[in-house]
C-alpha cells in the first residue's frame, strides 16, 4: 500500500481551484464585493493570527480596506461555493499588518499545524506558498520588465512590449527515500545531515535537476550522497511542501549491498535500522521525524510492514 494520503499534512485538494472561472478577472471582483467570500492575510511567509491562535479570516466586508494595503491579493479557491482570498501584506512593517488584519501575532504555518484541522493547514501553507512567488517574481527573467498578475494571482505576465512572457508558480519538485537493505534482516538506511541535532535520524532526500527522471533523481542522490546504489525504485505518494515552494515525492528503494560511504558533505553518518531498533527508539519518546512531513510517513509505513 502507498503512502496515505490523509495522512500527509498540507495535501487533500481541500479547495475548488476554479482554473476556468479566476481567468476572468470580472468574476474575481464579483468574488471580492461578495460577503460571503474569506480573505487570509500574511506577512512576509507568515500567517497572521488571533490571541487563540487561529489565523485570522476576514468576511469581503473587508475586502477594499485590506486589498488596498496589500502588495497582491490571489485567489485560492472555493470553499464549498465560498471564494476564499490570500492577502499579503509584506510591504508593511510588521505592526501595521497586526494592526490592518485586526491579528495579535505572526506565526510561521509549520509552527501552528498541530492546531489546525488538515484544510486550515493546507490552505494557509498553499497561499503561502503561492504569495511568496509573486514576491520573487515580480520582474520577467527574460527582459527585465515588470510582470503583472493576472488568473487570481496564477499568471504573470511580462508588460515588456516585446516579450509578454508568460510566468508560472514555480515548484520544485524533490525526491525523498526509504531504502532497504538487500536480503534478511529487514533494515532501512536512515542519515544524519550537517546542521541537523545529534540523534536526528531520517531518510534521505534531494532536490530533482533539470533533464532527470524522479528514479534518476533517486538513483543520483544516493550514489553521491551515501555512496549506496539502488535497485527497485517504487513510488510512494507525494506531499505538497510549499516552504516555499517544493514537492516531496516520496519512494522505496533496495540497495544492491549494504555498503555506505557518505559523502561529508550534506551528510555526516548513515546506517542500516532495523524495525526493532526503530520500535525501541519510539518507546523512548524518540521520534521519526517531523510529524508533518513524508519522511515520518515513509518511515512509519515500513515500520508497520506496509509495502
Ligand atoms: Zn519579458
Amino acid at each position: 500500500m502507498r503512502t496515505d494520503e490523509q495522512a500527509l499534512a498540507y495535501g487533500g485538494g481541500w479547495l475548488d481551484r476554479a482554473g476556468a472561472l479566476r481567468a476572468d478577472p470580472e468574476w474575481i471582483d464579483a468574488r471580492l464585493a461578495d460577503r460571503e467570500s474569506v480573505l487570509l492575510p500574511f506577512w512576509r511567509d507568515r500567517c497572521l493570527v488571533s490571541a487563540d491562535r487561529a489565523p485570522v479570516r476576514h468576511a469581503a466586508v473587508d475586502a477594499a480596506r485590506l486589498c488596498a494595503a496589500a502588495d497582491e491579493t490571489v485567489f485560492l479557491g472555493l470553499d464549498a461555493g465560498r471564494a476564499v482570498f490570500a492577502v499579503d501584506l509584506s510591504g508593511r512593517t510588521e505592526p501595521e499588518a497586526l494592526e490592518l488584519a485586526g491579528a495579535v501575532e505572526t506565526v510561521d504555518v509549520r509552527a501552528l499545524v498541530g492546531g489546525l484541522t488538515p484544510a486550515e493547514a493546507a490552505v494557509q501553507a498553499y497561499a503561502k506558498g503561492l504569495l511568496h512567488w509573486h514576491r520573487g517574481q515580480r520582474y520577467c527573467g527574460g527582459c527585465g520588465a515588470t510582470a503583472a498578475a493576472r488568473d487570481g494571482g496564477h499568471v504573470r505576465t511580462c508588460t515588456g512590449p516585446d516579450c509578454g512572457r508568460l510566468l508560472f508558480p514555480r515548484i520544485e519538485p524533490a525526491v525523498i527515500v526509504l531504502v532497504e537493505a538487500p536480503g534478511d534482516p529487514d533494515r532501512c538506511l536512515l542519515a544524519r545531515h550537517r546542521g541537523a541535532a545529534e540523534d536526528s535520524w531520517s531518510t534521505l532526500a534531494g532536490f530533482v535537476e533539470i533533464g532527470e527522471s524522479l528514479e534518476d533523481a533517486v538513483r543520483r542522490e544516493l550514489a553521491e550522497e551515501a555512496g549506496v546504489s539502488v535497485v527497485d525504485v517504487a513510488y510512494q505518494g507525494s506531499q505538497a511542501w510549499p516552504f516555499p515552494a517544493g514537492l516531496m515525492v516520496g519512494f522505496r528503494a533496495t540497495a544492491a549491498s549494504t555498503d555506505v560511504r557518505v559523502d561529508g558533505e550534506e551528510l555526516v553518518a548513515a546506517r542500516w535500522f532495523s524495525r526493532g531498533e526503530l520500535r525501541a527508539r519510539l518507546a523512548q519518546g524518540r521520534p521519526l521525524g517531523r510529524i508533518d512531513s513524508i519522511d515520518h510517513h515513509l518511515l512509519e509505513s515500513w515500520l508497520n510492514g506496509r509495502s
